[in-house]
């Protein structure tokens, strides 16, 4: 199967500073992928770097078998990548439908889909953004990616800081999409909830992919080498 994403040998700094030295990664179609890492190893800048968000000083990012590495942002999301940003950013003052028409590209992903899987989103349709719950903004962060028609949806923790059952709600429909063949990049620290979701794992440490492999074979050791488990 050939790799929707391919992300190889990047390279970013901050100014003066290095944040990557060298991470890989691959998405396969139809496939689910953990990012993994203790804080500050470079999970949120290796996303934002393949959204095209910062410049990518060495390495390249390919996605749909076309060299991405120099592409301005809206470009890449206009092929199909699909960013859920950490933090949950929508527009506050816009209502929940509105935030989400705002995002809409032609596809199979509707309002009608959206409020199937989240059926909330329908419940506060006219409500605006800024006085819905934090689960509730995440949903609508999902929702709003989704009405772009990604090929490749990426989660940058999806579930920081929400309830357990909320949580629950939420890996249950990634795993909903994924059922139904989407591409998924999860970054997330709760290893547990994301394990079942992920065919594959690539683990970051000081900005370098140090381990890539099977959900399955991350070992204890790896997990305690690594993410301090
Ligand atoms: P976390 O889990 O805490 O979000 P992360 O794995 O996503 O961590 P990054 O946010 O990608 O890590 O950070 C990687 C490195 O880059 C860190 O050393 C961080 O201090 C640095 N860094 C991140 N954002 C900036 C920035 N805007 N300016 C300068 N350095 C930054």
């Amino acid at each position: 199967m050939s790799a929707l994403l391919e992300v190889e040998g990047l390279e970013v700094f901050y100014g003066a500073s290095q944040a990557l030295f060298g991470v890989d990664l691959q998405v396969r179609e139809g496939t689910a992928v953990a990012l993994m890492g203790r804080n500050g190893m470079g999970k949120t800048t290796t996303i934002h770097a393949v959204c095209r968000m910062l410049p990518i000083r060495r390495g390249a990012v390919r996605f749909r078998a076309r060299d991405i590495t120099a592409l301005p942002s809206f470009r890449a999301a206009r092929l199909g990548i699909g960013l859920v940003p950490e933090g949950r950013r929508c527009f506050p003052n816009l209502t929940v439908t509105e935030n989400l028409i705002a995002a809409a590209r032609p596809g199979l992903w509707t309002l009608a889909r959206v409020h199937d899987l989240f059926p909330r989103l329908q419940e506060r349709a006219g409500q605006h953004a800024a006085t819905l719950s934090g689960g509730e903004q995440q949903m609508l962060a999902i929702g709003r990616a989704l009405m772009t028609n990604p090929r490749l949806l990426i989660l940058d923790e999806a579930t920081e800081g929400l309830a357990p059952v909320i949580r629950r709600e939420i890996w249950a429909a990634v795993g909903r999409l994924k059922a139904e063949g989407l591409s998924i990049l999860l970054v997330d620290k709760t290893l547990s909830e994301i394990l079942p979701l992920a065919d594959d794992c690539v683990v970051l440490e000081r900005g370098r992919t140090v381990w890539t492999g099977p959900a399955a074979g991350l070992t204890d050791e790896v997990a305690g080498r690594y993410l301090g488990l």
